[in-house]
């Protein structure tokens, strides 16, 4: 190999990285992907209940969920990566959601959207399971009756900080679970309060009733 002469610019070979003409960036492939699954989530169309039409509301002009990268929600699960549960979920309704969640594409992320969907809300009967939990695993559970657009969008960036992390991922890869987060209200609605009989064997679902 030649030896560089005085005169030689410098290059990569040469001088490494300070040889190189242009400025440029590095990072991490991982970091990268992370970035582009946050960025780009499509949320399945699952709207069961009431808390839909907060949901509808969240996808328009005025909140605009847009801005990241999420307003195209989609009917087929293939082309989803985000169940966002809207609304009470009923036992007949209960397979469905699974299977709609299995036919999903890894990475998947869950939010379940409001206190029917959390925890059964005030439908304490047969018909109603009482957690979608309980089908598939949650990784935000957004509070209200119904949630406003801003504690929805409050849940969608917390479960992209999850993601950025890695925190969720790794998680999900290892057990399977959901991250389980719980978040606040947003949206100036009263405090939650709870109510109903404590769960300890679930002991990251607060049984969530506005007062
Ligand atoms: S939480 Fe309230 S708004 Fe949402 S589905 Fe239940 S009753 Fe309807």
């Amino acid at each position: 190999m030649r030896t560089p002469g005085p005169d030689d610019k410098p290059t990569l070979l040469t001088d490494g990285l300070e040889g190189l003409q242009h400025n440029f960036l590095t990072g991490q492939l991982e970091d990268l992907v992370k970035w582009a699954r946050q960025k780009s989530m499509w949320p399945a169309t699952f709207g069961l209940a009431c808390c839909a039409i907060e949901m509808m509301a969240t996808g328009g002009a005025h909140y605009d969920l847009a801005r990241y990268g999420m307003e195209v929600f989609r009917a087929s699960p293939r082309q989803a990566d985000l169940m966002i549960v809207a609304g009470r979920v009923s036992q007949k309704m209960a397979p469905v959601l699974r299977q709609i969640h299995d036919q999903m594409m890894e990475p998947k992320w869950v939010i379940s959207m409001g206190v029917c969907a959390s925890s059964g809300g005030m439908f304490n009967n047969y018909a109603l399971v009482q957690g979608v939990d309980q089908v598939v695993p949650v990784d935000v559970y957004v509070p209200g009756c119904p949630p406003g657009p801003q504690t929805l969008m409050h849940g969608i960036l917390t479960l992209y900080e999850s993601i950025q992390t890695g925190e969720l991922t790794r998680r999900r890869e290892q057990t399977g679970a959901g991250a389980g987060i719980t978040v606040a209200q947003h949206d100036g609605q009263a405090e939650p309060v709870a109510v109903g009989i404590p769960r300890p064997d679930r002991g990251h679902v607060t049984l969530l009733e506005n007062s």
